[in-house]
């Protein structure tokens, strides 16, 4: 583990300056919760999903869509928890591409440790992908600088999914 950390916290820190990750149980749930020890990420939730931004963006745009119960695969949802994932991640694409115009995604989860996963709570990676951008493998080895402030993203994405109700 420690060759990870030396891989992947120093670019991130550099990202981040300012922020630190909290000592909580999970992040999403204290997210989900609006702790106070941790950043206000939400970007939208309704009773059964949310998403929020990335802490740790690998792109602009970088959203994380999870349900509000802690699970941790993705064989643990109800049918009702998959059906409003799904209907979240194409509402978010749909707003991702007309707030950033990327060119593609990358979307998926990330499960167990062995996949670079570092929050158990279940959650979809939806990473926006632009033209002349380094390669995935630059980006997910935390080879690459970013891109726009944390807040911004919050503000630019919030407004965007101001008019979502299902
Ligand atoms: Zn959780």
């Amino acid at each position: 583990m420690t060759f990870r950390k030396q891989l992947f916290i120093p670019n991130k820190r550099a990202y981040i300056t300012g922020l630190q990750r909290p000592s909580v149980d999970c992040i999403i749930c204290s997210i989900i919760n609006d702790d106070p020890a941790v950043s206000n990420l939400t970007v939208w939730k309704n009773t059964k999903v949310a998403a929020c931004a990335n802490l740790y963006p690998y792109n602009a745009g970088h959203i994380l869509l999870y349900p509000l119960r802690h699970i941790e695969d993705p064989r643990e949802l109800t049918a009702e928890e998959s059906a409003q994932m799904h209907t979240l991640l194409c509402q978010s694409l749909a707003r991702l591409d007309s707030v950033y115009h990327p060119e593609g995604y990358n979307i998926g989860y990330n499960i167990g440790e062995a996949s670079g996963a570092s929050i158990e709570h279940l959650h979809q990676h939806i990473v926006p992908r632009y033209p002349r951008e380094l390669g995935f493998v630059d980006i997910t080895a935390g080879a690459k600088i970013i891109i726009e402030d944390p807040n911004v993203t919050l503000t630019r994405l919030r407004e965007a999914f101001a008019d979502l109700n299902f």
